[in-house]
């Protein structure tokens, strides 16, 4: 995990704040982001 490029408060997915788009779809999108400013970290950039 890293750091926030906005904030620079360590996130880490135990606290990351994820958004699932997307209703029924075949592959789900997930959307990271930051747990103290809300700031958008990317699409399913923590998978690996
Ligand atoms: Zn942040």
């Amino acid at each position: 995990m890293g750091h926030c490029p906005n904030c620079k408060q360590k996130v880490s997915l135990a606290n990351v704040k994820t958004e699932v788009k997307g209703l029924v779809v075949i592959k789900q999108e997930r959307m990271y982001m930051c747990p103290f400013c809300e700031n958008m970290l990317g699409f399913a950039i923590m998978q690996k």
